[in-house]
């Protein structure tokens, strides 16, 4: 599309937006004049839904009115409430309903699945992550190599981009497994590069990986209902995700997680709990741990109902509206903000953000500058500042506009 400058194409480009309506079903935080802030930080915390509230009415009304015979006895029963979800969540990932669970929080599901599939010997116990990962990932991957009493400086390769790049290239990711793939336990990546936002190849690494005996891993914190993924197909071992960013879940929200079903039978070591075991006897409170057959199997407690309602509002509205739809209008929104953005004359600022990205745009700020960002947040945009030098930008398709984009767009440029 050719994009130009003015004010009246972002009307327009919004006049002919498919899913313009959406935003009307969000509520935006306002200003003291109450007016709108320029939300643009789906990427950190998603925005309620409207439809949050009843979702979560529904479980006070159900609790009040029937105590514990909700389990059974709820419109939603409680017993079953997580499998709501997984029909939702197994198309945003693009697996089988099997192979999904909403359950726990993304660094308590890291650490059950390394317990599953960080398996090392004296040979084969290195693991590959991102240099610049998420510190949560760090932690919890170091106190895993250290629980095996591995010393983590020799265990973990850290994947750089090369100097003077912004993004890290396959090709290297390659040249460190052709060289070392024999002593390499696990691939573990985010599925967007929470800094950068770049998106990481998942099918290829899943591929080079395997064909060194490597388990692969994804962190889809930044990914999920973002990007279109189909772990099934990708052959994917295990992938872990919140769903507080792009799926609006709201604040701590429980997140999922995604296990290939080739090891639903198989005898992975794993950290068991009763919501794990076998749903026929579960109640017989037998000693003996059964997991059932499936992803669900790695649950460990009955889940919190109240935030599973949260989610299933969320997800009513991204089965509505499907990943194509939202991927088709991320795409439009990001090439218009980089249009714009690449039309101020200014030094100060550069995008590290590559073409293989979600919606996220990663804005690099000269000097680390972060006055820049303070007059972002003072005229009213919400933003998120992420050290030491980059403004992540974030129009969500789902409740962004284009006019959400152009305003940003002149905000920046004025100041600058
Ligand atoms: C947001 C985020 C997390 C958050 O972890 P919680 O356990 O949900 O607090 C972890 N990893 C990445 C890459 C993230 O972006």
């Amino acid at each position: 599309m050719n994009y130009n400058i003015s004010k009246d194409f972002a009307i327009n480009l919004d006049e002919n937006d498919n899913l313009r309506s959406y935003q009307e079903k969000f509520y935006f935080p306002l200003k003291k004049n109450g007016e709108k802030h320029i939300y643009l930080c789906g990427n950190s915390l998603g925005l309620q839904s409207k439809n949050t509230n009843g979702f979560i009415q529904q479980e006070l009304e159900d609790w009040k009115n029937l105590g514990v015979e909700g389990h059974l006895h709820a419109r939603n029963p409680w017993l079953p409430y997580h499998e709501f979800l997984s029909e939702s969540y197994s198309k945003i990932v693009g697996a089988k309903k099997s192979e999904v669970v909403a359950m726990n929080t993304l660094s308590v599901n890291l650490h059950l699945m390394m317990v599953s599939f960080y398996l090392p010997t004296k040979k084969r116990f290195k693991v590959i992550m991102e240099a610049d990962a998420f510190p949560s990932d760090i932690y919890a991957i170091e106190s895993h190599i250290k629980h095996h009493n591995i010393n983590p400086s020799q265990a973990i390769i850290r994947l750089k981009p090369r100097e003077n790049e912004s993004n890290i290239r396959t090709k290297d990711l390659k040249k460190i497994i052709d060289n070392n793939g024999d002593e390499i336990a696990l691939i573990i990546l985010g599925g967007v590069n929470y800094y950068t936002g770049q998106v990481f190849d998942m099918q290829e690494i899943t591929k080079l990986g395997h064909d060194k005996g490597i388990k692969v891993g994804f962190d889809l914190a930044h990914a999920v209902g973002n990007i279109s993924l189909s772990l099934h197909n990708w052959n994917v071992d295990f992938a872990v995700w919140c769903s507080y960013k792009y799926l609006n879940s709201g604040p701590g929200s429980v997140g999922g997680v995604f296990i290939h079903e080739r090891y639903h039978k198989s005898n992975l070591n794993r950290f068991a709990g009763w919501w794990g075991h076998n749903k026929l006897s579960r109640f017989k409170m037998p000693e003996t741990f059964n997991p059932i057959k499936t992803a669900e199997g790695w649950q460990l407690s009955n889940p919190p109902i109240l935030s599973l309602a949260a989610i299933r509002a969320s997800l009513s509205i991204f089965d509505e509206v499907g990943m194509d739809a939202l991927v088709e209008k991320s795409k439009q929104l990001t090439s218009y903000l980089v249009f714009l953005l690449e039309n101020i004359q200014s030094d100060r600022i550069s995008i590290i953000t590559p073409k293989k990205r979600g919606c996220q745009i990663s804005i690099r700020v000269k000097n680390g500058n972060r006055e820049l960002f303070d007059k972002l947040t003072l005229n009213g945009v919400i933003a998120d500042w992420r050290e030491p030098d980059v403004i992540r930008i974030a129009p969500v398709p789902l409740y962004n506009s284009y006019y959400d984009v152009y305003s940003f767009y002149k905000i920046l440029e004025e100041i600058l």
